[in-house]
């Protein structure tokens, strides 16, 4: 809605020529007041959410003006920008169309003004999925200083939807030079979903942009895993270690994501003593499925009793369904038959039902929930704003 409010402002502009204009020619205080009672009408509407009222009130004052042919011809390009945006607003993007490309067309108007029009009709053409065009006027305007940091923005939004990474890439990259940014999120997953997309005999090197990503964002989980697995499939397994257990580093929530693959690169090395220490040193975060692969390593190693002490001793620090879905079990392993044992059984299988239940995933920007890990959100398209739930 605050959009919204910034959209109107070139009507405020061009109503408050238009009324001083009125009531100074024909000294019309009353259609002044008229007017500056709609506007704030219309204000009010958008301050209590009644957009669609809004909308239509301020259409209607501004074909009025139109209609009138009262607007000086700067206000008029401003006020017809506008009314495209309203249209488009409301849904009505062939109208918004329309008005835009008269605009950008008209002998009328400076270059500067074309620009602006230009500027609109991409959000026109994107809004209805017209994204080649959109893309074509998008690259009219890098050329413009004023302009090339939007219509990149907007080429970056267009080549996501279109899934041309490498595009995507080229876009990111320009736009890192002209601002800055501390993380550079999408850059490294753009160079992880181009990365995505190579064949393992291509020309292009998979393993230089994975460490590009890693360059640019060194929290890039997701390319150590995807690095990780490329020394796999060559049988590098210590290097696969190493980028592996990075991962406790760059973020030990993602850490249940790399046990299994971990684990295999040790057996193939035959050092599990050194996956156990590395289990014991990411025990400390927390995570259930670390704890689990814990306790399954001290019961091959040890005993089933030293494994049972470990999970109820984490089970104390990090309480939560997983861990103690095992706990039961390990109880249920313990009792005598009878009513009691009974009892812990129906716990186990309701625990049990529960965690299925729940979701393993979650995006901390928006909410949406998820079976699997994605790395950018389909329900608000941010990047690495989904998470693991710990221990559920
Ligand atoms: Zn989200």
């Amino acid at each position: 809605m605050i959009e919204l409010l910034f959209l109107l402002l070139p009507i405020a502009a061009a109503y408050g020529w238009y009324m001083g204009h009125r009531s100074a020619k024909k000294d019309q205080e009353d259609i002044s007041n008229k007017l500056s009672r709609d506007y704030v009408t219309g204000v009010n509407f958008l301050l209590s959410n009644q957009t669609e009222k809004a909308v239509d009130l301020f259409l209607d004052m501004l074909q009025k003006q139109e209609a009138e042919n009262e607007i000086e011809k700067s206000s008029q390009f401003e006020a017809e920008l506008t009314l495209g945006n309203l249209f488009r607003s409301r849904g009505e993007v062939d109208r918004a169309l329309r008005i835009h490309q008269a605009l950008d067309q008209s002998p009328d108007y400076s270059f500067e003004q074309k620009l602006l029009a230009k500027q609109q009709l991409i959000r026109d053409f994107m809004s209805v999925g017209f994204f080649d065009r959109a893309e074509a006027l998008c690259i009219v305007l890098i050329d413009e200083p004023e302009f090339a940091e939007g219509a990149l923005q907007q080429l970056s939004v267009i080549y996501q939807k279109t899934k041309e990474w490498k595009k995507a890439v080229n876009v990111a990259e320009k736009l890192a030079k002209i601002s800055p940014q501390d993380d550079n999120i999408e850059l490294a997953q753009f160079y992880c979903e181009y990365a995505c997309t190579l064949s393992a005999n291509g020309k292009e090197d998979k393993q230089a942009l994975l460490r590009q990503a890693l360059q640019v964002s060194p929290s890039c989980v997701r390319a150590s895993i995807l690095l990780g697995k490329e020394f796999m499939a060559r049988e590098d397994y210590q290097s696969a270690v190493k980028i592996f257990e990075n991962v406790l580093n760059q973020n030990a929530d993602f850490v249940g994501e790399i046990l299994s693959v971990l684990k295999e690169c040790y057996t193939r090395l035959g050092q599990l003593d050194n996956f156990e220490l590395f289990l014991i040193r990411a025990s400390q975060t927390g995570n259930a499925d670390v704890d689990l692969a814990l306790a399954d390593l001290i019961e091959k190693k040890d005993s089933r009793i030293a494994a049972q002490n470990k999970v109820y001793n984490q089970l104390k620090q990090h309480p939560g369904m997983v861990l103690y879905h095992r706990f039961i079990q390990y109880q249920i392993d313990d009792a005598e038959a009878g009513r009691a044992r009974d009892s812990l059984v129906l716990l186990h299988k309701m625990v049990g039902e529960r965690i299925r239940q729940g979701f393993s995933y979650r995006c901390i920007n928006c909410g949406y929930q998820s079976h699997k890990l994605m790395w950018c959100c389909p329900s608000c398209r941010q990047w690495e704003k989904i998470k693991p739930n710990k221990g559920i």
